[in-house]
């Protein structure tokens, strides 16, 4: 087991020359494999230059799902692979990925069989990205997907909905509802609809609190394993088998010599590689950005549903609910940089897509509380016309430099969904090329707070922890809801205590946190607990407090950044934080 903080860790890594593999990024696919690799007992080691989980994965939109669309392009593969991965992720990770309905409005029977077919043969759909703010602008229409071919690909899509062997989750069927009924359900709704469709996918909660999960429960799990944030990959030290490492913090330099590189840096995979002097071209990102809005009438109109549907180019807009909140998604523009923002031009075009929807609905730019984007690490295909077209499946593109001691693995591609399944087939790869065997396998792992998830009768988990803990049930609830059965240890850290008071003796002997009060509520984020913070400061490796803001929690998302809540957080982590 390895607990060691972080400051340990770097002496540590100072201290040795040799890894069997390096990890570079720390996004949910290098996390994974991270984590499958430890598994196996494999010496592993994984850096991120920023945070854990701070790139492309902490701008996805929260889906687990199959991809329905990507049937019009052929994935049949990567649909069925990544439909089966959301059944099990339900099970595996049941304290964060939830069942979602979703709501797809229909405003004709038969448009778009022409470009479904044009598209399945390969062929190009009329209209590229680049030109669709001038499609809205001039209000071009017609190429959305009729209710005839809804139908049809829900249909398919639903031919993989098994449940995996040794899981019993299977998602509803879908079905579909007529004008006056879907009216009555979704009175907001545009009134030219003439159906909606109904049907599930899952929704992944808190991604970066599953994604940190993994990565403590690794360490936990493992002697071997040591995974270090804001530590950059920075180039090599001579031009054959050493790495040179960076600390952002505190700017001192470490040198390894691993025998396998597996590059995981997402939309950074080709500059990473510029580093280790091994020049590629395999990435072409496009950019997707998502506003939050803090809009109750619009919170209403969708319920708990998603609402998805095409822009008249055919790309995705989707309205998800997220606590009192609704996510509005997403861009899809070619780029060729990894670090994005959200412009201006994407915050007319989204709230214009609302519209298009939901036509009575008014939104004020001083609703939206947060906006957050990222690129897809998608493959460089910039001979496709329509992003839409490019595949959203991964691949392991290897290479070897001459004269490099280590081989590359570079992981291209990949959703949120299929993490385990990638992390599996790299592992593979790897294990095969060190000379290992498999000894565990992650099918059927719990993750985290998922670990004996009361799946039958949550309440009576939520009692008989307050009973033990002499906690009132609500606050229990709420911790469970935001870490599942991992709820239990804060709860055991904050309040167990106080269920035998100090003695002056002790009191000495303990520091000025033990005495404020762990269970104050903070002023400036009233759900959460002042020792909560605490633990997870000191548990999950937060080194700027903006690390618990982000993607400890999710304050930033509920649109409560505020300087007030930063400046309260730092003096409560004060003595925790590396600097
Ligand atoms: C807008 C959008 C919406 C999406 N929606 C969904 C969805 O709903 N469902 C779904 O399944 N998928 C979705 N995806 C896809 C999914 O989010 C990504 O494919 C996935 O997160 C990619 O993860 P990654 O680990 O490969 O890359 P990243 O998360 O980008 O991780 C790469 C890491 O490498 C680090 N790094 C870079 N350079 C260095 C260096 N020199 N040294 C050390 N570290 C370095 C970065 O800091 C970063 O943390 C979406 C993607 C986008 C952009």
């Amino acid at each position: 087991m390895n607990s060691l903080t972080r400051r340990d860790q770097l002496w540590h890594l100072s201290q040795k020359s040799k890894v069997s593999v390096l990890i570079i990024g720390a996004g949910i696919n290098g996390i994974a494999t991270f984590r499958d690799l430890a598994l196996q007992h494999v010496d592993v080691l994984l850096v991120d230059k920023g945070d854990f989980c701070s790139g492309t994965s902490s701008s996805s939109s929260h889906m687990i799902h199959g991809g329905l669309r990507y049937l019009e392009n052929g994935e049949f593969r990567l649909v069925r692979e990544a439909v089966q991965e959301r059944n099990r992720l339900l099970q595996l990770a049941p304290h964060y990925v939830k069942p979602l309905p979703t709501m797809i409005p229909i405003f004709n029977w038969c448009s778009g069989i022409w470009e479904t077919a044009a598209k399945f043969l390969g062929r190009s759909a009329p209209f590229s990205s680049s030109t669709v703010p001038q499609l809205v602008q001039s209000g071009v229409k017609g190429h959305q997907r009729g209710g005839a071919i809804v139908k049809l690909g829900l249909m398919l899509y639903e031919l993989w909905n098994l449940p995996p062997i040794m899981t019993k989750i299977r998602m509803p069927n879908h079905r579909f509802q007529l004008r006056t009924s879907s009216l009555k359900q979704f009175p907001e709704l545009s009134p030219d609809i003439v159906a909606t469709a109904i049907y599930y996918d899952a929704v992944v909660l808190f991604p970066e609190r599953l994604a940190i999960e993994l990565v403590v429960e690794t360490e936990r799990m493992s002697q071997s394993a040591n995974a270090i944030n804001y530590l950059s990959v920075v180039g090599m030290s001579d031009s054959s088998r050493t790495v040179l490492l960076q600390d952002e913090v505190s700017g001192k330099q470490f040198q390894i010599q691993p025998e396998l590189v597996i590059n995981a840096t997402g939309p950074w995979i080709d500059l990473t590689n510029k580093k280790l002097n091994q020049p590629t071209d395999f990435i072409g990102g496009t950019k997707g950005s998502h506003l939050v809005l803090d809009h109750p009438q619009l919170r209403e109109s969708i319920g708990e549903h998603m609402v998805f549907f095409e822009n008249d180019d055919g790309r995705i807009v989707l309205l998800l609910p997220y606590f009192d909140n609704v996510i509005v998604g997403t861009t899809d523009i070619r780029v060729d940089q990894p670090e994005v923002c959200c412009t201006q031009e994407e915050i007319t075009y989204l709230l214009e897509m609302i519209g298009r929807v939901f036509p009575h609905i008014k939104v004020e730019h001083s609703q939206i509380v947060y906006t957050f984007s990222g690129v897809r690490p998608l493959p460089n295909d910039r001979g496709m016309e329509s992003t839409g077209q490019i595949s959203r499946d991964h691949q392991n593109k290897i290479v070897k430099q001459p004269g490099c001691s280590f081989p590359v693995f570079n992981l291209v591609g990949g959703k949120w969904t299929t993490f385990r399944t990638l992390a599996e087939q790299v592992t593979d790869q790897s294990l095969e090329f060190l000379g290992r065997r498999r000894c565990i396998d992650t099918r059927n792992l719990m993750i985290g707070g998922g670990k004996d998830y009361p799946f039958k009768d949550w309440k009576r988990w939520v009692d008989t922890v307050a009973g033990k803990y002499q906690v009132d049930p609500e606050i229990v609830r709420k911790l469970f809801n935001r870490y599942g059965t991992g709820a239990k240890t804060i709860i055991k850290h904050i309040w167990e205590p106080l269920l035998s008071k100090p003695s002056p003796h002790d009191k000495g002997k303990l520091n000025d946190f033990d005495f404020v009060d762990q269970t104050k509520s903070l002023s400036n984020a009233s759900s959460y607990y002042v020792g909560e913070v605490r633990f997870i400061a000191e548990q999950e490796k937060v080194v700027f407090v903006e690390d618990f803001i982000r993607r400890r929690s999710n304050l930033a998302l509920l649109g409560q950044d505020t300087p007030q809540l930063k400046a309260e957080l730092t003096e409560i982590m004060a003595d925790l934080l590396p600097c």
